[in-house]
């Protein structure tokens, strides 16, 4: 490809992503990305780039549209949205999914592509998902995970057609496990955790693995009403020499002094025995989960198959968002420093941040199915999502004009109009109006230090020389000249948190009193914001750009 058509194929795609105008300092990257030998021309690169850009930024919507069509270029975001492939042995109403959350954390990203995924199968099928709680480990649950979780999915358009919780089944694994002990499959070993991980590390057997059935049958009594935490724990009798160290006679059930906040008991199965015997339990007959849980599925489909079913799982790669805050222990080390606003942070990418911020459901939804389910790592760009919440909210975000540092100019010779009608959104057709003072009108400072001099139009205005006192040259603005937002008196003042969580106050136009708290908004170059407050405070949250 030659060079001008590979910088003009960069510079239509960037600007069909943000409303028409590209960058050039985008457009180099880009380019430099696609074929990073150009870096030894970069001079000729920036040369062209510079004319490129112009080139573009002067076409329409429609204008930029028609060339890509006519260049054959694609946009590989909506060339990818692929079908989900079709799963083995399912049958149409036959198919069970489930999401099994531990309610112990906010949900985020990678909830929801589990979540996703399970459901959408489910449907898809004409199947039954379940939404489960694993909530077998007292010293982990906390009450209000479970409503994150309920309030995130439900946001998410996520429906269940059942919610379970494992707190409501341990009677009945009490009665798997004497089950299990009756068939001599299971023990109460009496080892110390540390012994029970050496042992299990040397593939050793502990003597309490002999214990005849009575035995264990009398022992299994004893740790339901007397062992305290850590002196019993029933194991299964697996396979010491296994390669898979899950299989080495893994703990099945423990005791665990710790209150829950649903349930009182004091013996809890630990995750593989719930999962897999929960799994039996609703008869799923598919699951969807991260590729971390690969290593389980060996002792998994072992426990299921000893209650006599056999759930298909499938490993999908992790998702890695890159420039995104996502690692546990680093949020957890903020959160004790009281440097995260709290959980909905606008730099995390919990669920509960992520609608704060400005995205919607349905793009997270294409985020994800984006990703697919292969078994591959997905890196991606944390860019890549805003991108796609800007396709959607781009058609509903009304426009307002936002003043971050204000410059003053003056109008010398102004046109005898006052007052002037815009439309919301270009394809609304609801107007605003916005009032004008020729001597005071507030622009960006960038704008001014950068067209200074320069033929500009004032959006909705007219054209003029950009200078403190600016000279009005008519109210036709050419297509192809730079177009800058102002503002006049009266205007309101709001508080805009960015996603780095930093805060600025800006001025915007007064008409965004017109917008309900919750609603998107689009500040005119600027970007989207969401409206978190509006009262006798106003406050937006940053979206993306
Ligand atoms: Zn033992």
């Amino acid at each position: 490809m030659e060079l001008k058509e590979l910088i003009l194929k960069h510079a239509l795609i960037n600007a069909f992503l943000y409303q028409g105008k590209t960058k050039e300092d985008i457009v180099i990257k880009k380019v430099l990305a696609e074929k990073p030998e150009l870096k030894e021309e970069i001079k000729k690169v920036v040369e062209i780039v510079k004319e490129v850009v112009k080139e573009v930024n002067s076409l329409s919507l429609e204008e930029q549209k028609k060339l890509m069509e006519k260049k054959g270029i694609k946009i590989e975001l909506n060339e990818k949205k692929e079908e989900l492939p079709e799963l083995p042995k399912a049958e149409k109403g036959k198919v069970i999914t489930a999401f099994p959350p531990e309610p112990s954390k906010y949900p985020h990203l990678g909830h929801a592509k589990a979540a996703f995924l399970n459901f959408i199968y489910a449907k898809k099928y004409q199947g039954k998902f379940i939404l489960r709680f694993e909530d077998n480990n007292p010293k982990k649950v906390e009450k209000v995970y479970y409503k994150e979780f309920i309030k995130g999915l439900r946001w998410l358009g996520i429906r269940w057609d059942k919610i379970d919780y494992v707190s409501d089944f341990i009677p009945k694994f009490y009665e798997a496990v004497e089950t299990l002990i009756k068939k001599n499959l299971a023990y109460v070993c009496l080892c110390k955790q540390k012994r029970i991980k050496k042992l299990r590390w040397e593939q050793k057997e502990c003597e309490h693995r002999n214990f005849s059935v009575q035995e264990n049958l009398d022992l299994w009594e004893k740790m339901l009403k007397e062992f305290k935490e850590g002196e019993a724990n029933l194991r299964l009798k697996g396979d010491m020499q296994s390669e898979n160290a899950t299989l080495r006679d893994p703990v099945l059930m423990r005791v665990i002094d710790h209150k829950h906040p649903r349930k009182n008991y004091r013996v809890w199965p630990t995750y593989d025995f719930a999962t897999s015997l929960m799994d039996v339990w609703e008869r799923v007959t598919h699951r969807f989960r991260s590729k971390e849980f690969e290593i389980r599925k060996e002792l998994q489909d072992y426990l299921r198959s000893l209650f006599g079913w056999k759930t298909l799982t499938f490993e999908f790669g992790r998702l890695n968002i890159k420039g995104a805050l996502t690692s546990g222990r680093k949020i957890r080390e903020l959160m004790k420093k009281k440097e995260l606003r709290g959980w909905d942070d606008p730099r995390l990418v919990t669920l509960a941040a992520l609608k704060r911020r400005g995205f919607v459901p349905e793009a997270i939804k294409d985020f994800i199915l984006k990703t697919g389910i292969s078994k591959a790592d997905a890196e991606i760009e944390f860019e890549t999502l805003e991108s796609i919440n800007r396709q959607h909210i781009d058609k509903i975000a009304n426009r307002y004009f936002a003043i971050f540092q204000p410059k003053i100019i003056k109008i010398v010779n102004p046109p005898n109009f006052t007052k002037i009608k815009l439309k919301v959104h270009p394809e609304k057709k609801r107007y605003k109006e916005l009032s004008i003072d020729w001597n005071e009108i507030l622009i960006e400072k960038e704008d001014f230090e950068i067209f200074k001099n320069r033929e500009v139009g004032l959006i909705g205005l007219g054209k003029v020389i950009l200078k403190e006192e600016s000279e009005f040259l008519s109210t036709k603005v050419e297509k192809s000249l730079q177009k800058i937002h102002w503002l006049c008196k009266p205007y309101l003042k709001a508080k805009i948190v960015l996603p780095d969580a930093k805060e600025i106050e800006v001025l915007i136009e007064k008409n965004l009193r017109n917008e309900k708290e919750g609603k998107l908004v689009q500040l005119v170059r600027k970007g989207f914001c969401k409206i978190d407050k509006m009262g006798k405070e106003i406050i937006l949250y940053f979206s993306h750009k």
